[in-house]
């Protein structure tokens, strides 16, 4: 028998949240952001669920032609854009759109020889200070861009530093505006944090929700502005679950102790059930005693340090949980209670995204 460990990965989940984002804004076109093999998920094994997107957002040329290859013949956006001329001429054969975001990309893009002229989204840095034209030199960009036979339409394009956060969109919504005020061309600005909280309605919510919107973490079912708002506050379901089983149980004496370092140690009597995940299938070793795991469905909490193929739990709410009952580390159990990743991640000190993008790969995957 395999070890009982495997992920699962929820096609609905997937549809419902794309569907979510959508909702949030009605008017704009939406790519779903598939990037770090769709967050963990798998590009082959998310795509049934994502299929109804406007078109798929990437970063690396392999995975937009795994894209291609699953059938997918509508657009697709390579959110860093070219590293390489080469990459140019996969742009044209696998015909990608992609980010302009500084002048050497539009050096290469001047000296490339195409007969189909190519649709880019120009980047603006209008604070995060990470990609993107300053906006003084933005409309020279333009510009430059507007006058190469390479290029097709521009779509102006920006990134939020602190959507999901206290700062929120206003600075850098001032900026792209006043920088883009007399450009024609469609616009791209928000992630799943800004198409959650600010887009839709009138005034600034529809300039926020115009007019691709660029979710990624939302339509895997993690918030992205957890804890202020959690998953199911955002109505959003849970794309991954992971799942294992216990392997052995222990009853612990007063005093006793578990796991390497002994950080745990038990102050009565105390039932405690070992599960067969650990770090190396992607569960954060940084996770304390007390991050919250579901067993046979009920909330319980991990004790002891987490080592790398297994961890344990506290049994005390489960008392008739026994060998190769089902855990739950994140996702939905059997009976179908959730506990979002995000709990986990915020236990561990991180965030939902970097736990679904480090799933093992020695874990086994399926779709559901
Ligand atoms: C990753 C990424 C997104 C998606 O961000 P989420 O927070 O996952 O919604 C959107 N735009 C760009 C440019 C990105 O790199």
């Amino acid at each position: 028998m395999p070890r009982p460990i495997a992920a699962t990965i929820h096609t609905e989940a997937l549809a419902h949240n794309l569907r979510r984002a959508r909702q949030a804004a009605p008017n704009a076109r939406v790519w779903a952001v598939v990037k770090a093999n769709a967050y963990g998920h798998g590009i082959a094994r998310a795509y049934a669920g994502l299929a109804g997107a406007d078109g798929f957002a990437l970063l690396d040329l392999d995975e937009a032609q795994r894209v291609r290859d699953l059938g997918w013949r509508g657009p697709i956006l390579l959110l860093e854009g070219c590293f390489e001329p080469r990459d140019l001429e996969l742009c044209s054969r696998l015909d990608l759109w992609h980010v302009v975001h500084h002048d050497a990309q539009i050096d290469m893009l001047a000296a490339h020889k195409t007969h189909a002229p190519q649709r880019v989204f120009l980047k603006m840095n209008s604070g995060m200070n990470r990609l993107g034209f300053r906006p003084q030199h933005y409309r020279a960009a333009w510009q430059r861009l507007s006058g190469l036979t390479q290029v097709d339409e521009i779509t102006l394009m920006t990134h939020f530093a602190d959507a999901d956060g206290a700062a929120g969109v206003a600075a850098q919504l001032d900026a792209f505006e006043a920088a883009t005020r007399e450009l024609p061309g469609e616009r791209s600005l928000s992630n799943s944090a800004a198409t959650l909280r600010f887009a839709g309605g009138e005034g600034e919510g529809a300039k926020i929700a115009a007019d691709w919107v660029r979710p990624g973490i939302m339509v895997y079912g993690s918030s992205p502005d957890h804890p202020a708002h959690d998953a199911a506050r955002w109505d959003l379901q849970p794309a991954m679950t992971l799942s294992a089983k216990l392997i052995a149980i222990q009853d612990l004496q007063p005093g006793e102790r578990v796991g390497y370092g002994g950080h745990f140690a038990a102050d009565a009597p105390l039932r405690i059930g070992v599960v067969a995940c650990g770090y190396a299938d992607g569960y954060p070793r940084v996770a304390p005693t007390g991050t919250p795991v579901l067993v046979n469905g009920v909330r319980t909490r991990t004790v002891g340090r987490v080592s790398m193929d297994m961890l344990t739990v506290d049994l005390t709410p489960v008392p008739d949980a026994g060998l190769a009952a089902e855990v739950t580390l994140w996702g939905r159990a059997a009976n179908g209670a959730v506990l979002s990743v995000d709990e986990v991640a915020r236990s561990a000190g991180t965030v939902g995204y970097e736990l679904l993008c480090a799933l093992a790969p020695r874990v086994p995957v399926s779709v559901a």
